[in-house]
């Protein structure tokens, strides 16, 4: 059967009403040094306690790749085997987005790097609730700063949702470039989605596309 969350999905009915609703202004502990390095923000994941995710996660997952990297991948939360092994997208669906990364001639760590909006696993793979994102947020903002990213790749439909404040699908938000913090966006599928739903992989192929020649632009 179904769980609520994946109708929503079939239905293409976002979550964002959740990422609205109670997200706390400050997270409960707040980073104590500035994360204007990456020593700095490593650490601070890594023991990272503003939200509950900590007491349930092995390892915060900050993220992987190249620090001067063009392409700033987003996804949704480590998993079990991201959790495990402190690394995002190491299990099939990483597998999967290492694929489509090279069908645009791109490879994890040279000029790419990958990271999830929530670094701590939810326990379960549960959604990411809006507290937790809210905690989170300055690690991936801070991400942003220090890698100045030409684009950003948003892979699925809680990475687009809360990156953009929206609750559109995202069949609705692929196709154009959107911008978070200045920086141009474009939304593709996730890839546990798309080993799911294997149709939807022509639509990412295009989403790829779109974003190649965005950056060739750049
Ligand atoms: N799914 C994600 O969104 N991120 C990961 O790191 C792994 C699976």
């Amino acid at each position: 059967m179904l769980s609520r969350d994946e109708v929503f999905d079939e239905l293409g009915i976002g979550p964002a009403w959740r990422l609205r609703e109670a997200a706390p202004a400050t997270p409960l502990t707040t980073p104590n040094s500035p994360l204007t390095t990456w020593d700095a923000l490593a650490e601070a994941v890594s023991h990272c306690t503003a939200c509950k995710l900590h007491s349930t996660r092995t390892h915060g997952v900050l993220g992987v790749g190249d620090r001067n990297a063009d392409w700033l991948i987003i996804g949704e939360a480590p998993g079990a085997d991201e959790d495990a092994q402190g690394e995002p997208f190491v299990g099939q669906a990483g597998k999967l987005l290492d694929a489509m990364l090279a069908a645009i001639d791109l490879k994890r760590g040279n000029k790419v790097y990958i990271t999830n909006v929530l670094k701590s696993r939810p326990p379960g793979n549960r959604n990411p609730e809006p507290d937790e994102v809210a905690a989170c947020r300055p690690y991936l903002l801070a991400q942003i700063e220090l890698i100045q990213p030409k684009l950003i790749l948003a892979l699925g439909r809680f990475a687009a949702q809360s990156l953009l404040d929206t609750d559109e699908a995202v069949g609705r938000l692929r196709g154009r470039v959107h911008r978070f913090q200045n920086v141009p966006l474009v939304v593709t599928y996730h890839p546990a989605y798309l080993l799911r739903n294997l149709p939807d992989k022509a639509r990412a192929w295009e989403d790829l596309c779109l974003a190649r020649r965005t950056m060739a632009t750049l």
